[in-house]
This record gives C-alpha cells, structure tokens and sequence, in this order.
C-alpha cells in the first residue's frame, strides 16, 4: 500500500480494497519502524488518526467521501493543530499545545484526510539542511550520512521514505522546493496569497507560503485544490475562484515556451546535477516544447536582498515569543528584563538569534534606508526580471537547488554557504510567484529537481508540465533502497 500515489490509495478506498483504518495502521506501522533513524516526525498522533479514519470509512461507506477522506498525510509543525504540540522545531515552543489548527489544517482535515503526526522543520523554518531544529537533525531516506534539506525537512524525508503519501510544507526562501528536490519528491509552492497563511506561525509574512509535498504532481494537484482558497482570517489572501488543477493536468505542452535563465546555468552550478538538468529539458523537448534563452539579470542580487528582508520580518515576528505572550519562560527570573533575556536566550537556537539580530540591526534607525529600504528596492528590481522574462515565455525551468544533498554537518560552521543552497529558489518568493519541484534524475544514489516556475495564479500550468513529464518518466517512482 505505502507505494502508492493518493491517487492510486483513493480508488482502492473506494473499491474497499482496504479500509482506512487498515492504511493507517499500515502506515504508522512504517513511521514506528523507520523514523527512529530518520528523525523526520516530532509528534505522532496515533489515537486521533485511527479516530479520524475510521469517520473517514463512515463517509467512505455512506456516500458522502471526498477524494481525499482517509488519506493518511503530515502537517509541518509549523502548523498549530487543535490540542496537538506545535513546536516549530523550537525549545521556544516545546510545550505549546495550539488552541486553534491553521487554516490548512481545517481544510485538509474536512476533507478527510487522517493526520498521521506533526513533521520535523528547521527552527522557525530558518535553515536548509535541517540542522537547526530543536529535535536535532533529519537524515535524508536517500543517503543517511545526507542532509534532507530544509526547512520542509521532515516532511520531505516522510513522503520520501514512504511513511505517509504526503505533507505539508511551507517556503519562505525555498523551503519546499530544495527539500522536495534533495529527498527526490514532489513539491509546489503556490503564489503568495493563494494558501491561507493563518495559524502558520511566521517566519517573514511577506514571503511565507505553504503548499503540498508529494510523490507525483497529481497528488499535489489534488491537496493543492483543498489547501488553496480565500480565507477572511489571513489578510493578504486572495479572493480568486481555486481552479480544479487535476482538469487541466493532460493537456498537451505542444508549443509551450520554456524559458532557461542563463544565470541558473552559470557558475556555482554542480556540473553533474547541470547535465542532469539538460536531460530533463530535452524531455520537455520531445514533449513539444519550445526552448528560449531568457535573462534574470538581478538573480545574484536574490540572496543577500533576502537576508535583509526575511530577518527583518523575523525580528518582529519572533518578538512574540518573550516568554510571557508565548513561549518558554526562563527559571527564576529576578526581573522583567532578566525575564525577557534569558527566556530568549535560552529558548532561541543560534541560527533563529543570528537572523533576530541581522533583522534588528536593519531595522534599527540609521541603517533602515541603506538596508531595508534598498533590500525592497531590489526586492522591486527582482520581481521586474521575472514579469520581462513572461512576457516571452509561459514556464521558467532550471536547478532547483546548486547541488545535491549535501552531508550532514557539512554547512553548519559556515552561514553563507548554506545560504547559497537557495540561490535558484529565493528570488521566486521575492517576486511572490508560484514554483515547483519535481525529481529529474540522480548524481550517484542523491537525488536532481528540476524547478518550474510560473507566473502568478499559473499554478495548474506547472502541475500540468510537471504531470506530463511524470507520464513519461520514473524518477518521482523511485524509492530509496531500505525503504522499498
Ligand atoms: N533556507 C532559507 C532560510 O533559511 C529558506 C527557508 C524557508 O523557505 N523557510 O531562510
């Protein structure tokens, strides 16, 4: 049952071939047995999932069954979930028991979906290996000795390992993507104000957005219809009809414009995952495709504009959490001012306070014009490439992420190097458009994605060409060895 796509696992729900309560079982069964060397849940939810499947068989047996009811999935736990720990991989929210779940969380949950537990991530989703959670490290179902990828690590090593059909994510920077593509799934971040951001706790608002992870652009295509919509509790969703992304998943690429920035092809590009890349494009080739040679000439300007703008928004996101409005609280504070210090020194691991820092320093009066104020005239700068480059072409394809998984600790003493990790990502969240992942082929046993972006609300069109590469190749099948 675990190599099934939901797709697959919703047909033979419906046939009762097996009951939900038999998936879920099985699948939890897995997680007991293989996340103990992944690390990739924080929290299991037995007792609620086999309480959620089995009113998933009631509606399965009564008529009233969705596509999804009785799916087995996992939610980031970044998520809040209604009376279940939500720790977004953070000391700071160790013991934080959500009074309320995200909007997302509702969404999927009446659909039907069965909630298996709650996925490892990134401190406040802030890293790209991983590293920085709490809960200590998640190992890459491809390569153990490899990094997952970050921040949607957990989630992506869950579908990658087989231990649930799919999970949530959240991008800020890439963290869908460049997970997604290291663990060799399936992921789509969809453009900004498409997926309610409300009870996902913040990171940088003006960037977050959380979209599916699976196995095949099918799969998401289907959670992507449930998670997507307009919600009055999150102010900078968008008011637009959700399209039903499965309907337009066959149509023919014949004459799609596929445009190849030349600075994603350049240097710091791993030669073998470039090859990789062009074997993919071809593919596009004999789809019908047509290939053009495009620009994004601020592409290098992406990350350091990032660095400003994504800690600026943390510094104030994250000054919620001082131990008396939430989060940790130290021992035995003497004073308010020793409250406030030592919970958030105690309670914020080093990468979370280093982006605190940065952010505040930005901020701060005298620098705000020659930090942020020029991050967001860059951020302009940026977003103005991508609507050049779409006025030729309808996708944009290239490297998802530099190079493949890299091994655990390899990044961790050096910063910017792992901030490098998400030079072909970031820029997309700058501009708030929608992009995808999905696996295009291996460097030795560690896994290539190819990254699609799109222009904004052209989600259906990445899944399509994203689908129509699937139907004619196997890489989204494959499954890593000791996981089969
Ligand atoms: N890796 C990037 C960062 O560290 C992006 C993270 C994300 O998308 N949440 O900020």
């Amino acid at each position: 049952m675990h190599n099934k796509t939901i797709v697959e696992l919703s047909a033979d729900l419906r046939a009762k071939k097996y009951s939900s309560e038999e998936l879920t079982r099985a699948f939890l069964a897995r997680v007991e047995k293989f996340n103990p060397q992944l690390n990739a849940l924080v929290t299991l939810t037995a007792e609620h999932a086999l309480a959620a499947a089995r009113s998933a068989d009631a509606r399965i047996a009564n008529g009233t069954a969705e596509p999804l009811t009785g799916i087995p999935i996992v939610q980031k736990d970044i998520f809040c979930t209604l009376g279940v720990k939500t720790t977004c991989g953070s000391k700071m929210l160790d013991n934080f028991i959500a009074p309320y779940d995200a909007t997302t969380v509702i969404k999927l949950k009446e659909a039907g979906t069965v909630m298996l537990g709650k996925a490892n991530m990134d401190e406040f989703a802030m890293g790209s290996s991983n590293e920085t959670s709490y809960y200590g490290a998640v190992r890459n179902p491809w390569d153990l000795s490899a990094v997952p990828g970050g921040s949607s690590g957990g989630s992506a090593a869950v579908v990658a390992a087989r231990l649930a059909p799919a999970a949530t994510g959240t991008d800020t920077g890439g963290s869908i993507r460049q997970p997604a593509a290291l663990c060799g799934i399936t992921g789509i971040k969809p453009t900004y104000g498409r997926v309610s951001r409300y009870g996902m706790i913040a990171f940088a608002s003006s960037l977050d957005q959380a979209g599916p992870m699976a196995r095949s652009a099918e799969d998401c295509a289907m959670l992507l219809g449930t998670m997507a919509g307009f919600d009055t509790l999150d102010s900078t969703s968008v008011d637009m009809p959700v399209p039903d992304y499965r309907a337009t998943l066959n149509n023919s690429l014949q004459g799609l414009k596929i445009g190849l920035p030349k600075e994603y092809f350049g240097d710091g590009l791993d030669a073998q995952v470039g090859k990789v890349i062009d074997g993919a494009i071809k593919q596009y080739r004999a789809l019908g495709a047509e290939i053009v040679e495009i620009t994004l000439p601020n592409t290098m300007l992406s990350v350091p504009t990032y660095y400003v703008v994504a800690p600026a928004e943390c510094s104030s996101n994250l000054s919620r959490f001082d131990g008396v409005r939430f989060g940790y609280r130290c021992k035995d504070p003497k004073d308010l001012a020793d409250l406030y210090k030592r919970s958030r020194g105690e309670g914020f691991g080093a990468e979370v306070k280093r982006r605190i820092m940065i952010g505040t320093y930005a901020l701060s009066a005298g620098y705000y014009d020659a930090y942020y104020a020029k991050a967001q005239q860059l951020r302009r700068l940026i977003s103005e490439d991508f609507k050049q480059a779409f006025k030729h072409v309808d996708v944009i394809m290239g490297p998802t992420s530099p190079t493949v998984a890299f091994n655990l600790g390899e990044k961790l003493a050096d910063p910017v190097t792992m901030y490098l990790s998400d030079i072909y990502t970031i820029a997309v969240n700058l501009a708030g458009l929608p992009g995808m992942s999905i696996p295009a082929g291996f460097v030795g046993q560690r896994p290539v994605g190819l990254q699609i972006i799109g222009n904004y609300f052209d989600e259906a069109r990445l899944l399509n060409a994203a689908h129509k590469y699937q139907q004619v190749t196997d890489w989204h099948q494959r499954v890593p060895e000791g996981f089969k």
